[in-house]
């Protein structure tokens, strides 16, 4: 009799045990086909030993497993790692193994499908929804469906468009091969210190030993050259590389500089892929043939062959950090199939996170430090502008000390970034007669307006509301006013002050694409742009040579709110946007605008005194106990009642076990003590680093029932405060 233990594509369910008949051969990892009541359900073979299960059922009431896929079975790496991941962040296995397989239809032996794109031809009959759905989808091809979600119409809508012959059908053989990069195709000339770091990297990668690197080098050294040699080093052997990136819209960039390396584009993975883009990457993933992906977080799940490197680049981006469903940290999760693998893993960074830097000071992580801007490029010259000292006019953002510089730099015929992390007009708007404020119903965040689009948004649950003209509280008509800047508040005062200039606003509500950021990549090389605007989407990875002036809106916007990284990643962020500026030849200046010039965080950037801000910043953090040398955990709990939510939570507050070095606080009203219609409250468990606190609060919630409608989410390792 043989049986096996699966793990299904449903968190609600824990393994269960099937037959396996004789036609059938599985062994730990394959992917296969499972009855479950009516329905049929793919799940992956597992050792029964480590996925216990606890509904053993008898050899003669087993069902038997329906078939078994043809795709290569889980490596024993990656299924330790999902166990791993599981047990660390307290989140059902098959939550995890829903990363791997990340593609249903990637399981199925298809070998083309239908999409569909425009033809340029213009329907009979035009209407407002088709003309916005020819638009919003422009060059861009996909199934009927996705068409629809692209262009935020019914699927009915994209299938007239068919019929009139304004969208055409093709048909998309998806499982061609990738073209395999090459090694030697353009090797760059490295400077001394590069080729040091490369070294260590490459002797890593060719003794396949899990080793976690601290690629530590100022914006501009060349860090992503040196890892790309990683990349060669790994490919020369025959085994994969991953690259993950913490944001999407550095995608395209990425893939030219690596397709001028490398001879060919790597494989790209992220959620702007089509369903055929995604089933043809995850299986090239799990047959070896793709070798090398880039991504974003999820990539890191991926069933790759034979891993040899895994490449954490900007590896203190907060980014890195899932916010829901399983809530992983994808900087830790690397280092751990790292681990597993037995690979290296290159976290690389110009600001790397404190928790990185204790890992080198403890002697786990090696650091490979590259100190100087490559070639003949140096760091820009950073300077802060006191606000009370240098104000700008009543109204005005700029203090005219930027405004000068921003002047002449476009008087070069230079570029302007100027950063400001706050999308929309106005983060808060409100009636000058009453005072009434515009707040979310569903969230407690106010509405942002967006005037570009002309409406009010909810930066948290999308919730949207078309800019009211009366006062919604005293009726009083025209009385609203938006308070604070936004980064299209920013955009106005420019275009006043420099109405030459051209302008481009860089967020997420402009770049939504790997697209739409390729062609902002172009327009500023091609110098069509004069000014950016943008939030801390165009802080990192950008390299444009004649940038010459970074002006920091609101330097004091980041310090603001309890969270215990608030000075680090102020640091972080205005140290990165500010790499941005003279990465070439071209000198670069920077100036930050804030009203506390001596804080810290300031004192350091302008002194470009990194180590002395870090050690005092570890120092707080070490006397704190706060991570990295003690650790949090959250536990949310949330539900559509407030009383039911605040009674749950008394009631996981009062059962909270005692153990040694271990605090429980609270429970109180989340930060975000309601979000999407849901009301939030927080238990803070803040414990020594030794204890395994996982185990206590599995423990300790395993033991207690809640009603239905509750929902209890806990988060190892706590990035949001807020
Ligand atoms: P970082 O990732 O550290 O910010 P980059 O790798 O983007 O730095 O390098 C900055 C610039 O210097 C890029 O334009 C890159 O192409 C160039 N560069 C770095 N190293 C070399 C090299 N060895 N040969 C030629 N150009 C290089
Ligand atoms: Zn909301």
């Amino acid at each position: 009799m043989n049986r096996a233990r699966v793990l299904l594509l449903n968190p609600a369910l824990g393994p269960l045990d099937y037959r396996v008949d004789r036609e059938h051969v599985v062994v730990p990892g394959s992917i296969v086909l499972a009855p479950l009541g009516p329905r049929q359900l793919a799940g992956v073979v597992w050792e029964p030993d480590q996925m216990p299960s606890d509904a053993e059922v008898g050899d003669n009431r087993l069902r038997p497993l329906l078939g078994v896929y043809d795709i290569p079975p889980l490596g024993a790496p990656l299924r330790r790692l999902i166990e791993w991941t599981a047990n660390y962040y307290l989140a059902p296995p098959a939550a995890v193994l829903r990363m791997a397989l990340a593609s249903a239809s990637a399981l199925e032996p298809k070998r083309s499908v239908i999409e569909y794109r425009a033809t340029g031809q213009v329907p009979g009959r035009m209407t407002p929804q088709r003309s916005q759905a020819l638009e919003r989808i422009g060059e861009r091809q996909g199934l009927v469906r996705e068409l629809a979600m692209i262009a935020d119409v019914s699927d009915a809508v994209i299938r007239g468009l068919v019929k009139s012959g304004a969208i055409e059908a093709v048909e998309v053989t998806i499982d061609d091969p990738f073209p395999v990069p090459d090694p030697d195709h353009a090797p760059p000339e490295l400077s001394a210190e590069q080729q040091a770091a490369t070294d260590a990297l490459v002797e890593a990668v060719q003794a396949q030993a899990s080793q976690t690197f601290l690629l530590d080098g100022v914006t501009g050294s060349g860090k992503t050259e040196v890892y790309l040699e990683a990349v060669a080093a790994a490919l020369r052997q025959g085994q994969q590389a991953l690259i993950l990136l913490p944001e999407i819209a550095l995608t395209e960039p990425f893939l030219r500089r690596f397709e001028a390396r490398f001879g060919h584009l790597p494989i790209a993975w992220h959620s702007d892929l089509r369903q055929s883009q995604r089933r043809r990457a995850w299986r090239a993933v799990a047959t070896g043939e793709a070798h090398v992906v880039i991504g974003a977080r999820s990539a890191l799940f991926l069933p790759y062959r034979d891993l040899g490197l895994i490449i954490v680049d900007e590896a203190h981006e907060p980014s890195f950090k899932q916010e829901d469903g399983v809530m992983y940290h994808a900087r830790d999760v690397a280092v751990m199939r790292g681990h597993f693998e037995q690979c290296p893993v290159v976290l690389a960074s110009a600001t790397p996170a404190i928790e990185s830097q204790q890992q080198v000071a403890l002697g786990r992580y090696r650091e490979l430090k590259l100190p100087k801007r490559f070639g003949a490029a140096e760091m820009p010259e950073i300077k802060a502008i006191d606000m009370l000292a240098d104000p700008p006019p009543r109204g005005r953002w700029l203090a005219p000390t930027l405004v000068a510089a921003i002047a002449e730099t476009l008087e070069r015929k230079e570029q302007v970034l100027l950063f400001l992390n706050r999308r929309g007009y106005a983060p808060l708007t409100l009636c000058r007669t009453c005072g009434h404020r515009f707040q979310c119903p569903n969230c407690t965040a106010w509405m942002v307006e967006h005037r570009l689009m002309h409406r009010l948004q909810c930066h948290h649950c999308g919730h949207v509301m078309p800019p009211p003209r009366a006062c919604p509280e005293c009726k009083e008509e025209d009385s609203l006013v938006a308070c604070g800047p936004g980064v299209e508040r920013i955009a106005d005062e420019v275009a006043a002050l420099f109405p030459e200039a051209r302008r481009a606003i860089i967020t997420s509500d402009t770049i939504f694409s790997p697209a739409r950021a390729a062609d902002f990549v172009a327009r500023m090389e091609a110098n069509e742009i004069d000014i950016v605007i943008g939030t801390q989407l165009v802080t990192k990875g950008y390299h444009f040579p004649n940038l010459t002036l970074v002006g920091v809106v609101d330097a004091d916007l980041g310090l603001q709110g309890g969270d215990l990284r608030a000075a680090e990643r102020s640091f972080q962020q205005i140290a990165q946007v500010a790499g941005r500026a003279g990465r070439d030849v071209k000198k670069g200046h920077v100036l930050i605008q804030t009203h506390e010039p001596k804080a810290p965080v300031i004192r350091a950037l302008v002194s470009g005194d990194a180590a002395s801000f870090y050690a005092a910043e570890t120092a707080s953090r070490r006397s704190a106990n706060a991570p990295p040398f003690g650790r949090y955990a959250a536990i949310i709990v949330s539900s559509e009642k407030l009383d039911e939510a605040v009674e749950i939570a008394r009631m996981i507050g009062r059962t909270a076990p005692e153990a040694e070095g271990m605090r429980v606080y609270g429970p109180a009203p989340a930060p975000l003590s309601m979000l999407r219609g849901r009301y939030r409250q927080r238990l803070l468990i803040h414990a020594k680093r030794s204890l395994d606190v996982q185990d206590v609060i599995r423990g300790w919630l395993g033991a207690l029932k809640w009603p239905n409608g509750v929902r209890v989410a806990v988060d190892v390792d706590p990035y949001s405060f807020l």
